[in-house]
């Protein structure tokens, strides 16, 4: 199932699923389904993994009809941030494809060796933004802008000290996230200057429950630049995997319902160019990862 976070000309921010290259409204299907259903995101992760199957169950049981009485067309719709405020800062992966290591060593002030362990950083709620919106250049931060696409893992419920044997029970789904980065913001190796910055965070279109995805360790991932492709790989060359940044998250935190995990960029960063190329004014970024869809945002400079 994919889920949408949207809004209507009228209307406050609703959950929705994609049905027939329409959005069905979460609470009016659960409302004709005699079933309750909430009107956000976060509160449909909290009824657990669980609910997808009876969702599933309930739209095979409703007619094409009924389902377009509580539908609206992509045209009628926004599509916001799956989840428009996360609980707690988006965790991050930094330097988890061998290729962004080895590119990073060469233009920028990491070490170029393979992590032992995974590097964690975070990100504020306040990075997050849609497909469709503008990613904030502050000059007055940075001259530095650059880009990176993600596989977002969004967790489906509470752990600690999970095995990465398990790691994907925890899971919920997944998404597309743009971990914006300002290269010129690091802070004696800390990162949260660089990457947490307003606007930061593009994620979406969809939530993709993980049902519907046969292999996270199997998707192409690629982001174009003005319409040129800089990044191209696949999270089946993930460093560290999605079990295994699960098991080591988990150790360290405990991972909760609703918690974003973006899984780390591939090669081909406007940091890893040659020239450095950095982001300006109008500049459109298209990130994509298969299965799940493509987030297009545009660089305003304030
Ligand atoms: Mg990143």
């Amino acid at each position: 199932m994919k889920l949408a976070t949207y809004t209507t000309a009228e209307s406050e921010p609703r959950l929705g699923f994609l049905s027939n290259n329409s959005i069905v409204d979460m609470e009016d299907f659960g409302d004709i389904s005699n079933f309750p259903l909430p009107n956000d995101m976060l509160e449909l992760i909290d009824m657990g993994f669980e609910v997808i199957a009876e969702i599933n169950d309930l739209i095979a049981n409703t007619s094409k009809e009924d389902l377009k009485e509580v539908s609206y067309s992509l045209a009628e719709i926004t599509l916001l941030a799956p989840i428009q405020k996360p609980r707690k800062n988006i965790i991050g992966i930094g330097l988890n494809f061998t290729e962004h290591i080895a590119e990073s060593a060469r233009t920028l002030d990491t070490t170029g060796k393979l992590p032992q362990k995974p590097i964690i950083f975070s990100k504020p709620p306040t990075t997050v933004t849609a497909t469709n919106t503008d990613v904030l250049l502050n000059t007055k931060l940075t001259q530095q802008l650059d880009y990176e696409v993600e596989l977002a893992v969004i967790m489906g419920k509470k752990g600690k000290y999970v095995s990465a044997e398990n790691a994907l029970d925890y899971v919920f789904g997944y998404s597309v996230i743009n971990d914006i980065s300002a290269r010129d913001c690091r802070r004696e190796g800390q990162w949260i200057v660089s990457k947490g910055q307003d606007t930061f965070a593009p994620m979406g279109p969809y939530l993709v429950t993980k049902d519907e995805i046969e292999n996270p360790h199997n998707l192409n991932l690629s982001l174009k630049l003005n319409g040129v492709q800089k990044q191209n790989s696949n999270t089946k060359l993930m460093l560290f995997n999605i079990n295994e940044l699960i098991e080591d998250l988990s150790t360290v935190f405990t991972l909760e319902a609703g918690d974003i995990i973006a899984t780390g960029t591939p090669a081909g960063v406007g940091a890893g160019q040659n020239p450095q190329q950095w982001m300006r004014d109008g500049d459109v970024m298209e990130a994509t990862v298969e299965g799940i869809g493509t987030i297009v945002n545009t660089v305003r400079e304030i």
